[in-house]
């Protein structure tokens, strides 16, 4: 019995900006007995149903984007006689449809990283269960991802989870939801060791892919406080310094080791936190803007950002510590009008965002908004059969690019709209002097470089309408990826060793005046 890993993808660009972890965790949740799995990731090369045998076990974890795809790969290894298995948030939302639809003989819902092991020893058996329920699996029983698996010269950007859950409860966003909002924090040791294993491997850059990296808030602190509210003080205050110490072994990496991560503006708030980033050579982070008035924030519950010019005081604020800002906006939203992009655009550029993301509102199951929006009776609607509260299931070429009605904009005008700001954000002269922000040529030349690929990846294979558009950014995607690649790269360090455990860092106390 052979296990496979599948990661589905209707398009594969040969070569990946960040690794999915999720296939290298499970290969390490995966006993030794069975052998190496066969992982499998489609954003790279197409999945081969004829490499599975009669027996064999394929895993397939899918997500909202990638599910029709995956439900495809499922019943094509049903066909081969495999034991078909489905994971991830998709199938955790909806078990029937991967047993309906993809030819699942068991689905896993929540965590994998323990459970997966006993759903291997039921098919060795032959009688796997039609559900297990991995939960939320505890911050210490987080495994480190196998990461010798992994097919050389094939990704920029390695990804290490540091953190899971987040205490907000943003409406578009599931993973509140799904991950939870008391954060699970792993252990400093394990996150610097696997670390050190992909920058021995030649990985420099690494995405810290975390749910929010920036879980405890001095407000959160403040409030416990003025509860008397002690254990609770106490728990906050341990998660905060344990951030501290994972940033001051960061620190202590080699010097050419650049981090990225996923952080809600409040950071802003705390410069300790900010200079502890820069130390430990955290050079940017996304965050989540979402809208620029205050009425768009309400309407998507997520009142704790700012608008005018705090935001852009607070957006610049990261820059200034030195953390680079990729600034995430949606359009869209219901109190979204014409004059929204435009707003949006100058509000990127005067906060001098060093990357943005315009991305159209879309329901997501799992989140507040898909519940609000299937009750506005979606369902009713059909498109070839499929009714559009299911859009997963619609084929990509028939989906719409928008699903909730607009009071005053059409989808088309709004999908336009959002296009015409990532063309006018992304034009080269625009891309060159955000590129002033790194000093050599040729860090300029992969800043335009990485901006560009950036923008084709989603701007034009995500949102354009025009196929010729999209066949030639997939094009032109496989071209410049590799060559993106490379710029990534460093010399492989074989005999790297995990630096010593000396922390020192009271900072987070000092500034709450402990
Ligand atoms: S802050 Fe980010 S991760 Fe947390 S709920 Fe909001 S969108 Fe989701």
């Amino acid at each position: 019995m052979r296990v496979h890993l599948v990661n589905p993808s209707d398009v594969a660009f040969g070569t990946g900006v960040i690794t999915p972890r999720w296939l290298y965790v499970l290969a390490a949740a995966t006993p030794r007995a069975y052998g190496d799995p066969v992982i499998v990731d489609e954003t790279l090369n197409p999945f081969q149903p004829q490499s599975v045998q009669a027996g064999d076990v394929v895993g397939i974890g899918i997500h909202t984007a990638n599910a029709l795809r995956g439900l495809e790969v499922g019943r094509l290894a049903r066909a081969r006689g495999a034991w078909v298995i489905f994971g991830g948030i998709h199938a955790t939302l909806y078990p029937s449809e991967a047993h309906g639809l993809g030819g699942a003989h068991a689905v896993v819902k929540g965590d994998g990283d323990i459970v997966w092991s006993q759903v291997l020893a039921d098919c060795l058996r032959g009688s796997p269960s039609a559900e297990y329920d991995g939960g939320r699996v505890a911050a210490d029983r987080f495994l480190p991802a196998r990461w010798d698996l992994m097919p050389p010269a094939s990704y920029m950007w390695a990804s290490v989870q540091t953190i899971r859950g987040c205490p907000k409860h943003c409406s578009f966003c599931s993973v509140w939801r799904t991950d939870g909002q008391q954060p699970r924090q792993r252990a400093t040791d394990s996150v610097i060791a696997e670390i050190v294993e992909l920058r021995r491997m030649g990985f420099r850059f690494i995405a810290l892919a975390d749910d929010n990296f920036y879980p405890v808030t001095l407000a959160d602190i403040a409030l416990a406080e003025n509860r008397a509210d002690s254990r609770r003080v106490a728990e906050l205050r341990r998660l905060r310094a344990e951030r501290f110490e994972l940033m001051e072994r960061l620190a202590q990496l080699p010097t050419d080791m650049i981090f990225f991560t996923q952080i809600t503006m409040e950071a802003a708030e705390d410069p300790a936190f900010l200079d502890a980033m820069r130390a430990a050579r955290i050079k940017g982070a996304l965050v989540g803007v979402e809208a620029v008035t205050a009425e768009g924030l309400k309407s998507i519950y997520k009142n704790f950002n700012l608008v005018g010019d705090s935001l852009v005081e607070r957006l610049r604020t990261f820059k200034a510590h030195g953390v680079h800002v990729l600034g995430s906006f949606i359009f869209g939203l219901e109190t979204d009008g014409a004059d929204t992009f435009e707003a949006t655009s100058q509000l990127a550029t005067k906060a001098e965002l060093t990357f943005a993301q315009f991305v159209t509102m879309t329901p997501f199951p799992g989140t507040v908004d898909f519940n609000r929006w299937e009750k506005t009776g979606a369902s009713r609607f059909m498109i070839e059969g499929t009714p559009i509260s299911r859009y997963w299931l619609i084929p990509g070429h028939l989906r719409p690019k928008l699903y909730t009605p607009h009071p005053t904009m059409s989808p088309d005008e709004i999908r336009s709209r959002t296009q015409a700001v990532w063309d006018a954000y992304y034009r080269l002269p625009a891309i060159w002097k955000r590129a002033g922000c790194v000093k050599s040529l040729k860090s300029r030349l992969a800043f335009v470089l990485i901006s560009k690929l950036y923008r084709q990846m989603y701007a034009n294979t995500g949102i354009a309408t025009d196929s010729a558009r999209r066949h030639a950014a997939n094009r032109w995607v496989r071209r410049i990826a590799p060559l993106c690649r490379t710029l990534f790269q460093a010399k492989p360090m074989p005999s790297l060793q995990v630096p010593a455990t000396t922390v020192t860092t009271i900072a987070p106390f000092a500034i709450l005046g402990d």
